[in-house]
């Protein structure tokens, strides 16, 4: 039997719930939207939830919401998943990226903090920032944003952050993608900047198929994202209207039907993965060579979002994963930095070297297989394979 490296976690309720709309009811825009969003936003307590068709589309209209305009900087993290830095790009903006906390993946708040002065100031202290390719140019835009994000379920640095954000007036956007449920200092994640993103691909914590939400207390942003997700039509248009440039990044109803079950189910959904990563923690504990996950003070409550450990020398990561492979194991080198990406090395000339705590995270990282449906079982044959792999 094979153990997969995630998987969502259905019952007969999301099938009937699913299997409800399709009896009838209207297929898009319609009243599971709207319960959806209804129940995610109480459960974050926050007054406006958005509902999106992926992650990465309610990124897009959060950074569009910030007034980031072509060839602004926006300060984010290399060491995450690429739809965090392309929604930046996609508004011709420049993702200035800023290198990480070793212990858990975030974005260091001090260095933000630098990062921010420097660019401010302007001059050779700022070029250094700058992606490589753009340095010769020297500082040509405005600082306009932050955008951390919540790597593997656990928050970044948030009060250090804000702090930073409110004194030079920049715009917080978290990308709350792989952390639904995580609290920072007993504060909701998704709560701290003016808008956050969750998303609910099928390894998340919350799966609609794809799917993501949009969460604010901004009822100014509330309205644009409406406008924005469908084709620009501002509320009292007409359906053929159109005021502003606009996508179409709808949520449909029958994803809307599955987000509305798995909300109900979510507090059983995390308890599952926190049982899951504890069973992981127990069991690894005395594996020489495989560091298990740091859980920082400021996380008052972790979203397990995936199980990923570090590997350490003499044992090399892409070793041990060829080997778990050969003993029938899927895992992970997660995250690959986003500024060695092929794209981003030829657009904007990084290399090897330019963000070394990110680049040892990177080389070093291992996701295991991890579900709310994984047995104790499968944690023990996957622990068995790894101690033997490395
Ligand atoms: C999952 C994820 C997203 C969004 O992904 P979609 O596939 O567009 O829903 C964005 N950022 C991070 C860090 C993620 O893990």
């Amino acid at each position: 039997m094979s153990i997969p490296m995630s998987g969502p976690d259905l019952t007969a309720a999301e099938v009937a719930a699913v299997n409800a709309v399709l009896q009838g009811a209207p297929l898009s825009i319609g009243p599971q939207l709207e319960a959806f969003e209804q129940a995610l936003a109480r459960y974050v307590g926050i007054p406006y939830g958005v509902g999106v068709n992926a992650g990465t589309s309610g990124l897009h209209m959060c950074v569009i919401a910030a007034g980031v305009a072509a060839g602004d900087y926006v300060i984010t993290t290399p060491f995450s998943f690429i739809a965090s830095a392309n929604c930046i790009l996609y508004e011709r903006a420049v993702p200035v990226f800023v290198d990480v906390d070793p212990l858990t993946g975030n974005i260091d708040p001090h260095l933000v903090a630098q990062a921010v002065a420097d660019l401010q100031a302007g001059g050779a202290a700022a070029q250094r920032w700058l992606p490589p390719a753009l340095r010769a140019e020297g500082v040509t835009g405005r600082v306009r944003a932050l955008l951390p994000v919540h790597a593997f379920g656990q928050p970044a640095d948030m009060a250090p952050l804000l702090q930073v954000a409110q004194a030079h007036d920049l715009v917080v956007i978290e990308d709350a993608c792989e952390a639904l449920g995580a609290e920072y200092r007993g504060q909701q994640a998704g709560t701290f900047g003016a808008a956050a993103v969750f998303a609910f691909y099928p390894n998340k914590q919350i799966t609609t198929g794809e799917g993501g939400m949009i969460v604010t207390a901004r009822e100014d942003w509330w309205h644009l994202f409406h406008s924005l997700r469908n084709q620009g039509r501002d509320i009292f248009d007409a359906w053929l209207n159109h005021t502003r440039l606009g996508y179409n990044y709808r949520l449909d109803e029958l994803s809307a039907a599955l987000g509305c079950v798995q909300m109900e189910r979510l507090a059983e959904l995390l308890a599952k993965r926190a049982q899951v990563a504890a069973w992981y923690n127990e069991r690894l504990a005395n594996v020489a060579g495989v560091e298990r996950p740091t859980i920082v003070s400021t996380t008052t409550r972790m979203s397990w979002f995936v199980y990923v450990v570090r590997i350490q020398p003499p044992a090399q990561r892409d070793v041990v994963m060829g080997r778990l492979a050969a003993l029938g194991i899927p895992s992970r080198p997660y995250f690959t930095p986003i500024h060695l990406q092929p794209f981003y090395r030829e657009r904007f000339g990084y290399q090897w070297g330019d963000f070394p705590v990110t680049e040892a995270l990177g080389a070093t990282s291992l996701a295991l297989p991890f579900s709310s449906v994984m047995s104790a079982a499968q944690v023990e044959r996957v622990v068995a394979a790894l101690r033997e792999a490395v």
